[in-house]
C-alpha cells in the first residue's frame, strides 16, 4: 500500500497535495456535518487530524472506531483550528482492519503497570511510541559514535563455554531432556550438545578483547544474559549490552571514551527527538531537559573509591548496608553520591581488588584495581569498566587467588603471551541508558518483552 508517513505530512512537506496516509485511529469526534479522526502510524508522536465531510463520505461511523486501521485519501491543508498545524480533508476512507469495542486501550491514561499486562498492544500508546523512538535513536547514535571513530563492530558469540567472571549467574544451554541417564556431572556435560557445559554469555568482553588485540578499537552491541534473581527496577535477565574495547589504552582513556560517548548520544537525542523529550519532561521527569543539557555541557566527576567511602561515612544518613573500605557500594550509596552530593554523573575509580573481577589491572598500591563504574542520578550504575591486567604473571596470580581454572582461560591468557599491551573497555547497560534519557523509572518499560525472574511472555 503506497502511502506517505504521517511525520512527513506534519512537517508540511506535502501542503496542498493529494496524498494517501495509513494508520490507526487514536481518537475520534463526531459532530453534525463533519467528523474528526486522530491518526497515528507510528512515525511520529503527534497524531494527524483527518476531517471527514459527511456530505461527501456518507455514513462515517465505521471510520471512527478507536484502534481501527484505516487508509485515507485526501488533501493536505492548513489546520482550521490549530495555528501552523496541518490536517487532511478526506476524499475517501477504507477500514483496513476493524477494531471491536472491547479494545483494551481506551482513551484514558493507563498506568504503566497495567500496560505491562499487554506488551503486544502497549506500543500503541504515546508513552511507548516515544520510548521506542528514543531507544532506536540512541542505538543509531551509539553506532555512529563508534563508527565515526573507526571502531570495528564485532559480533561476539551468545553461547559460551566460559562464565566470564566465575560468577554463578549464567543461564545454561542444553539439549538434554527432563530425565537423563547420567548420574555424574562429567558424563552429563560430555553427552550434551557441545560436549561440555555451555551457557548464555553474560558479557562479550573476553571475545571483545581478542578482537581489540588485533583490530585496535572495537565495540560489541547485543544481548547479554544474567540469571540473577534480583527483582529490581533495573535488572533484566536479558539486557542489551554495548561493550567497547580499546588496545593501547589506560583507565583515563576509557573514562574519556565513556564520557564522550554519553555526551554524544544525549546530544543526538536532543537534536532528533525534541517532541519525545518534551513529552517525557511533561509526564515523567520534571527538569529532564535541564538534566540532559547539563550532562552535555559539564564535566563528569571522577571520584576515588576511597574518597567515596569517606564521603559516605561522613554523611548524616543511616545506611542500611555497611560502607566500610572494602565493601561494595550498594544502590543507596551510589544514589547518594550521584544524586545528593554531585547531582551529576560520577565515575568511581580504583575499587578494592577483592570486590572486582580477576581481569582488572592491579594498581601499584597492591590493594585496588583500575576499575570504574559510572553512576548517574535516578538510575545508579549504567557503565562498568576497567583497564585490563596486561601482565601474564599478575593475571595468573589473580586467577589462582580466586581458585579459577587456568585451563579454561587458555585463549584469554594467550593475549598476554603474544604481544600483550595495556588495554581496557567498559560495558554500558543500554536499557538503563534508555531509562536515564527518558526518565522512565522501571526497566520493564523500555523493552518490547522484558525478561525478568518468573516472567517470560
Ligand atoms: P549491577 O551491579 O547493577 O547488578 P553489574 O556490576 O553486575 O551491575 P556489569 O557486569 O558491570 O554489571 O555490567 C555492565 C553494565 O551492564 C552495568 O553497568 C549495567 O548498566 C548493565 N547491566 C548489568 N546487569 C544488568 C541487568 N541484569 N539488567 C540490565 N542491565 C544490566
Ligand atoms: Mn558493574
Amino acid at each position: 500500500m503506497k502511502h506517505i508517513d504521517i511525520v512527513e505530512i506534519l512537517a508540511h512537506e506535502h501542503m496542498g497535495k493529494e496524498v494517501v496516509v495509513c494508520g490507526w485511529v487514536r481518537s475520534s469526534r463526531d459532530s453534525k456535518n463533519v467528523a474528526f479522526l486522530s491518526l497515528n502510524d507510528g512515525t511520529s508522536l503527534e497524531h494527524l487530524q483527518v476531517v471527514l465531510d459527511k456530505a461527501l463520505l456518507g455514513d462515517v461511523s465505521a471510520y471512527l472506531r478507536l484502534g481501527a486501521a484505516v487508509r485515507v485519501e485526501g488533501t493536505v491543508v492548513d489546520s482550521y483550528a490549530k495555528e501552523g498545524g496541518v490536517e487532511i480533508n478526506a476524499t475517501a476512507v477504507v477500514v483496513v482492519g476493524e477494531c471491536p469495542l472491547e479494545y483494551p486501550l481506551q482513551k484514558k491514561r493507563h498506568t504503566l503497570e497495567y500496560l505491562r499486562t499487554m506488551p503486544q498492544l502497549r506500543l500503541r500508546t504515546n508513552t511507548f511510541n516515544a520510548v521506542f523512538r528514543v531507544r532506536s535513536v540512541l542505538a543509531g547514535a551509539l553506532h555512529r559514535f563508534f563508527q565515526e571513530r573507526r571502531f570495528a563492530y564485532i559480533h561476539t558469540p551468545l553461547i559460551t563455554a566460559s562464565d566470564c567472571e566465575g560468577a554463578g549467574e549464567m543461564f545454561r544451554v542444553t539439549t538434554h531432556g527432563f530425565q537423563t541417564p547420567y548420574t555424574d556431572e562429567q558424563a552429563y556435560y560430555e553427552n550434551d550438545f557441545f560436549g561440555k557445559r555451555a551457557g548464555l554469555s553474560v558479557s562479550g568482553q573476553m571475545e571483545g578483547e581478542v578482537a581489540a588485540m588485533a583490530l585496535g578499537k572495537i565495540y560489541t552491541f547485543g544481548p547479554s544474559f544474567r540469571a540473577e534473581k534480583s527483582n529490581t527496577p533495573r535488572h533484566l535477565a536479558e539486557f542489551w549490552h554495548l561493550e567497547p574495547e580499546v588496545a593501547f589504552a589506560e583507565l583515563p582513556d576509557i573514562i574519556e571514551l565513556a564520557e564522550g560517548m554519553i555526551k554524544y548520544v544525549i546530544a543526538e537525542v536532543m537534536r532528533l527527538c525534541p517532541a519525545e523529550l518534551a513529552f517525557f519532561e511533561q509526564h515523567f521527569e520534571k527538569g529532564l531537559h535541564e538534566k540532559l543539557r547539563n550532562i552535555v555541557e559539564s564535566d563528569f566527576v571522577v571520584l576515588d573509591y576511597t574518597d567515596a567511602i569517606e564521603l559516605l561515612q561522613k554523611a548524616d544518613v543511616e545506611w542500611q548496608y555497611p560502607c566500610d573500605w572494602g565493601c561494595d557500594l550498594q544502590t543507596e550509596h551510589e544514589r547518594y553520591i550521584t544524586e545528593k552530593v554531585y547531582n551529576r554523573p560520577v565515575f568511581v575509580i580504583n575499587y578494592p581488588k577483592e570486590i572486582k573481577s580477576f581481569y582488572m589491572k592491579q594498581n601499584a598500591d597492591g590493594k585496588t584495581v583500575a576499575a570504574t563504574d559510572l553512576l548517574v542520578p535516578g538510575v545508579g550504575e549504567i557503565i562498568g569498566g576497567s583497564e585490563r591486567e596486561a601482565n601474564l604473571d599478575k593475571l595468573l596470580e589473580a586467577m589462582q587467588v580466586r581458585g579459577m581454572s587456568i585451563d579454561a582461560y587458555g585463549d584469554y591468557l594467550d593475549l598476554r603471551r603474544f604481544g600483550s599491551c595495556p588495554h581496557g573497555g567498559f560495558g554500558l547497560g543500554f536499557d538503563r541508558l534508555v531509562m536515564y534519557v527518558t526518565g522512565i523509572s522501571n526497566i520493564r518499560d523500555v523493552l518490547l518483552y522484558p525478561r525478568t525472574v518468573g516472567n517470560l511472555r
